[in-house]
């Protein structure tokens, strides 16, 4: 029996070993998921006991996602431009980090033919999952972005390590949270990258702030229906559930270690009966 893992802190209620046992399952792969608590001060450690417990490949959640690079043997082209890892192979007791969330967080868009091409962006949050989703749009050449963040500093410094490696071609904005009404409803897109909207607190919009031509992008996935979704549907928009960003990242992780398609029914069958 070959074993997979997602490691984190906290852990407990991932929805990858559902999303992935369910793929096992329906393949008939004699393969296991496993998800395992990591705390920070405990990853160089793990990463021995993963390698010599002969793990077939893991994911990789917060907050490991960018120190974890320096215990692989090879990146690939996606992970070495977002300088985060989500997903690892283990090839001739070799390490391979992926970056699978950049191709999550676009599938979605692709799937329903949206183009980003000169659009207008608002995006809120910039932390591990904004430096994918900025990643994508520099790869979608959009025509500028606004970064609207609790700590605007912290967006600043992100924007200034993407161009480390990375050309940004378009202007970036940088916002406090609160200015976001000022100009969401001239975007084409809303993005939301925070946790807001997972708990009490929320996104400082409305559905009044939000034009019915634009594509609302939530990537919050728990609730499914998260206050921002919901005005979005109150407001007419095209929305995108943050669940999608989810099974996608999952699927390519599984088409990476399996190197066939993965069952996306049956993953998103058991991603959202894990929402209860
Ligand atoms: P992260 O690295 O911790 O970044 C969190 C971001 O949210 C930062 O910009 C932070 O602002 C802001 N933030 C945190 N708490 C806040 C609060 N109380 N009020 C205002 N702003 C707050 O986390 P992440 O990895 O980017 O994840 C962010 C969210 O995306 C999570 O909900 C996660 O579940 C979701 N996500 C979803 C997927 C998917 O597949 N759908 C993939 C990845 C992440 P500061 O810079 O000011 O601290």
């Amino acid at each position: 029996m070959r074993t997979y893992c997602i490691i984190g802190d906290p852990i407990e209620h991932s929805l990858s070993p559902a999303m992935h046992n369910a793929a096992f399952r329906i393949l008939n792969l004699d393969c296991i998921y496993i998800a395992m608590r990591v705390r920070s001060n405990e990853l160089e450690g793990s990463i021995r006991s993963l390698r010599a417990s002969n793990i077939a490949g893991f994911n990789v959640t917060i907050p490991h996602k960018v120190v974890i690079i320096k215990y692989m043997d090879r990146l690939d082209n996606s992970s070495a431009i977002v300088n985060a890892i989500n997903t690892v192979d283990v090839k001739d007791d070799k390490l391979i980090g992926y970056n699978t969330d950049l191709y999550g967080f676009m599938k979605p868009i692709k799937d329903r033919g949206i183009s980003l091409k000169d659009k207008y962006i608002l995006l809120f949050g910039a932390g591990g999952a904004a430096r994918a989703v900025i990643v994508a749009l520099v790869n979608e050449e959009i025509g500028s972005l606004i970064i609207a963040n609790r700590n605007i500093e912290h967006a600043k410094q992100l924007i200034d390590t993407l161009r480390s490696n990375l050309r940004i071609g378009f202007d970036v904005k940088f916002i406090e949270l609160d200015y976001a009404r000022r100009y969401s409803k001239e975007c084409y897109m809303i993005i939301n990258s925070t946790p807001l909207g997972m708990r009490y607190e929320r996104l400082p919009i409305t559905s009044d702030d939000i034009s019915s031509n634009s594509v609302v992008y939530d990537l919050v996935y728990r609730p499914m229906n998260t206050p921002l979704i919901e005005d979005a549907i109150n407001a007419n928009a095209q929305i995108i559930y943050g669940y999608e960003m989810l099974l996608e990242q999952g699927a390519k992780a599984f088409e990476i270690w399996f190197g066939r398609e993965a069952p996306r029914d049956v993953m998103k069958m058991a991603l959202l009966g894990g929402f209860g």
